[in-house]
């Protein structure tokens, strides 16, 4: 990850198309783990277990479980292909884990409790974006340090000239690896890695803080494959460059409002899906039965397994459902009556519990400003369990370093963590060793008439990019 400085703030859809087409190459994971199924190896997939009678014909009528990026990316694709479709959400709002805030009564500020960034290389997000006339703003960062107690500006800190250097040409070391060595780096978590190649314990900790953040949980737990793939592809700020204007939700909400009221339905948790020849038939805990050609489960695992399947699942894909964990994420922010923190484009890495922080109103009027405080793995959990204001301060303590005592300061605080959120029990899936090849294709393949899509199955895993992706791909081969 490197901060060099941007200026800009609102983004123009002509220019970005350009830079869209130049990141468009980006798709090598896809094209490698594709290659690679064709050479057979690693990816192999069981042949028993998967009694199939995908029908030949176009379904008239497609359910589709989950209102979050993917179910409605799928449910808005299936609709202009001229098929009818209903989708069942558990909850009773859409977007999923893209989930919108105002944490300042009376004042239209907006935060985000669950996916913050739009990367630059995210094509579909832009586009629909575009489609919907939303706007994308800056939302990149320049990034301070807390580390051992000590703070350091941004631009003021660096990695070892071997790590720096290192990082500068990955992109090029990522390209001349042979498909076997790519594959030998999935049998290697991120952390062993970078200490195999030697740099140094400040090195390592810092990677481990700044890296930490993107996957969920510790580099330790983190297949080499994943983190290279994702790092060597991404756009320079590593895809945490722009933000919707009003909050990301409103891409979910417009893509709602564009399938219409009668296909969609809220509160609606689904229990129980049934297959025969004739079709699916799915059941919600509120009794209602619904009947349809095909189904597409959007589901995060956690609520796939807790589906009542007939016939159930084949043993391969309940296996791979229990072998994927979910990063446990949580997000804490605080109000201030005043940005002390002094630029907009605030953030901070530390190595305090708080572990890292982001202006979460950057560019939005007002004199109040909300820091988020971005936790992962163990950290999320300790913080997620104390009271109130033990939380409170163990979050101001992490600051202490760069700011003082702040506690003056606070006018609001709220927390959100997915870990425990009822429906997915993780922030993303977290693909650890040895899982990129084996679990993911056998998740990705259709039981009989359901097909499953999710931000867990795509290239762009952990991103809203991909859980659209994933949810049109689904359509397009359904409608092939
Ligand atoms: C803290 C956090 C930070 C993130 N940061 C970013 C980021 O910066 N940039 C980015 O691009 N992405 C980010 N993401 C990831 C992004 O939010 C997800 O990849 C994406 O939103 C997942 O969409 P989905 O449709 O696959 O799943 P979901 O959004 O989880 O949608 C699935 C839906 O299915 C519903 N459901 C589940 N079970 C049932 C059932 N039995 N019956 C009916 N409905 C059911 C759920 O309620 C949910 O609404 C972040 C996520 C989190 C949590």
């Amino acid at each position: 990850m490197t901060y060099p400085s941007h200026t800009g703030t609102i983004i123009n859809h002509a220019r970005f198309h350009v830079q869209l087409r130049d990141n468009y190459k980006h798709m090598k994971r896809r094209d490698f783990l594709q290659a690679t199924a064709l050479l057979g190896g690693a990816l192999t997939l069981p042949a028993k277990g998967y009694p199939t009678f995908l029908p030949a014909k176009k379904p008239k009528h497609v359910l589709i479980i989950g209102a979050g990026f993917s179910g409605l990316a799928a449910a808005y694709k299936l609709k202009k292909a001229g098929v009818k479709t209903t989708v069942l959400e558990a909850r009773n709002r859409v977007g999923g884990r893209v989930f919108s805030h105002q944490p300042i009564k009376g004042e239209s500020q907006t935060i985000e409790l669950g996916a913050e960034w739009v990367g630059a290389s995210h094509e579909r997000v832009i586009e629909l974006c575009k489609e919907f006339d939303l706007t994308l703003f800056d939302n990149r960062f320049e990034t301070d340090l807390i580390y051992r107690g000590n703070h350091s500006k941004a631009g003021t800190w660096q990695l070892s000239p071997e790590m720096e250097a290192f990082w500068d040409q990955k992109t090029k070391y990522w390209e001349k690896l042979r498909a076997k060595e790519k594959q030998k780096l999935d049998r290697m978590d991120w952390w062993r890695f970078l200490s195999r190649k030697g740099f140094t314990d400040r090195d390592i900790d810092i990677r481990e803080l700044l890296d930490s953040t993107d996957f969920g949980e510790s580099i330790r737990k983190v297949s080499s494959f994943g983190a290279m793939a994702e790092y060597a592809e991404s756009s320079e700020k590593n895809e945490m460059d722009f933000k919707i204007r009003g909050g990301n939700d409103l891409l979910a909400k417009k893509m709602a409002e564009a399938l219409g009221e009668a296909s969609l339905q809220l509160g609606r948790k689904v229990t129980r899906v049934e297959q025969s020849k004739e079709g699916v038939t799915v059941r919600c805990t509120n009794g209602e039965v619904y009947q349809a050609d095909q189904l597409i489960c959007t589901a995060p695992t956690y609520m796939v397994l807790k589906i009542d399947w007939h016939p159930g699942l084949p043993i391969a894909m309940s296996d791979a459902l229990h072998a994927l964990q979910y990063a446990r994420i949580g997000k804490f922010p605080i109000v201030f009556s005043e940005r002390f923190w002094g630029r907009e484009d605030f953030d901070c890495v530390t190595d305090g519990v708080g572990h890292y922080f982001y202006h979460g109103t950057k560019d939005q009027p007002g004199n109040k400003g909300v820091l988020v405080a971005y936790a992962v793995g163990d950290k999320a959990e300790v913080l997620h369990a104390q009271p109130k204001a033990a939380r409170l301060q163990l979050i101001l303590d992490t600051l202490r370093p760069a700011f003082g005592d702040l506690r003056s300061l606070v006018s609001g605080e709220t927390s959100y963590y997915w870990g425990k959120d009822e429906y997915s029990y993780g922030a993303y899936a977290q693909y650890g060793i040895g899982q990129w090849f084996n679990v993911m294709p056998v998740l990705k393949k259709p039981f009989q008439l359901v097909h499953f899509a999710g931000e867990h199955l795509a290239d762009w895993q952990g991103f809203m990019e991909g859980a659209i992706n994933s949810g049109e791909e689904v359509v397009e081969q359904m409608l092939s």
